[in-house]
């Protein structure tokens, strides 16, 4: 009887696409899938689909450990979900749920982190220490890396791009604050303003086709969407003085209609040359950096053997 090869679950949880690959203990990918994330059902439902899907797998590979990468905000130290607005998912115990399901240990990572850490070391973040990655497309997120560690901050939420304010419109988020980036620049901004000037509902991807068949107002918006996403661009690096700024998100499949007022915005308001790359991982920054962090989380737990328990922060404090 053949025995099973050892394996780790790494799943990318969105608000409408849930993504999730297994990987050996050498950082192999083995099996690749995406299903649609159905929200409303539930976190229950979601593991359940995901665990029906592998079962095919299952004769070959033992999953010995999930990376679950999720929207935030999220509660790390007890791997619990704060809010997912796309999914309507409030305080639920996203770890627990999981671990449950698979019988085997899990541990919950922000998104962003998991982006930002899976450009840096499998993407277009290679060779850098201090990089910038945003990601564009319902809504606006991404990571820092500084000095080659991903910064966090204090909870584990930090990078939220999206909702620095741009402008003094006052424009109302939905997060409370006003004149967010997002309501800007993010796909779900490019789809509301060109309604609002045209009267059409159109994908923010209709619309880019529109702007490169001579769409006039749809190139407008698109350069608009530009502008401020080079605001925020100027803003961040003036804070943070990036090697390289890596854009990614499906909003960034149309980079061409956004680039020349991006790199306009740059060139007057900084004066010194910013480097900006494409992602290099198709939509898969999310799996390649949970995995990563997750061998990372055990390397330290393995040091100090410490024991599985719910959520990544528990792990410290459960010997
Ligand atoms: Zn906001």
């Amino acid at each position: 009887m053949n025995r099973k090869k050892d394996v780790f679950l790494c799943i990318d949880i969105g608000g409408t696409k849930t993504s999730f690959m297994l990987i050996d203990q050498d950082d192999k990918r083995l099996f690749y899938q995406k299903i649609p994330t159905y929200g409303k059902l539930g976190i229950e439902a979601l593991a359940k689909r995901i665990f029906d899907e592998l079962q095919s797998e299952s004769e070959n590979y033992k999953i010995l450990e999930i990376a679950i990468s999720c929207p935030g905000p999220l509660d790390l130290i007890n791997g619990r979900i704060i809010n997912v607005a796309t999914t309507g998912w409030k305080n639920v115990p996203i770890v627990h749920i999981f671990k449950k399901q698979f019988g085997v240990g899990a541990l919950l990572i922000n998104d962003c982190t998991a982006a930002v850490l899976g450009e840096y070391h499998y993407g277009a973040g290679r060779g850098y220490q201090n990089i910038l990655y945003m990601s564009v497309s319902t809504g606006i997120g991404g990571g820092i890396v500084m000095n080659g560690q991903v910064y966090e901050g204090k909870s584990g939420n930090s990078a939220e791009f999206g909702h620095i304010s741009i402008e003094r419109d006052g424009k109302v988020c939905k997060c409370g604050n006003v004149d967010c980036l997002e309501l800007y620049a993010s796909g779900s901004a490019i789809e509301k303003i060109y309604y609002t000037l045209t009267g059409n509902r159109m994908t923010a991807r209709d619309i880019a086709v529109a702007a490169k068949s001579g769409d006039v107002v749809a190139k407008k918006v698109y350069e608009e969407a530009g502008t401020c996403l080079g605001i925020a661009i100027n803003n961040l690096n003036k804070i943070f003085d990036f090697e390289a700024i890596i854009l990614g998100g499906g909003v960034m499949e149309s980079y061409e209609l956004l680039e020349p007022s991006v790199k306009e915005v740059l060139e007057i308001r900084n004066g010194t040359d910013i480097q900006i790359k494409l992602q290099q991982l198709g939509g898969k920054q999310g799996l390649y950096g949970a995995g990563y962090y997750m061998r990372q989380e055990r390397i330290k737990r393995n040091s100090v053997n410490h024991c599985v328990e719910t959520g990544n922060k528990v792990w410290e404090q459960a010997l």
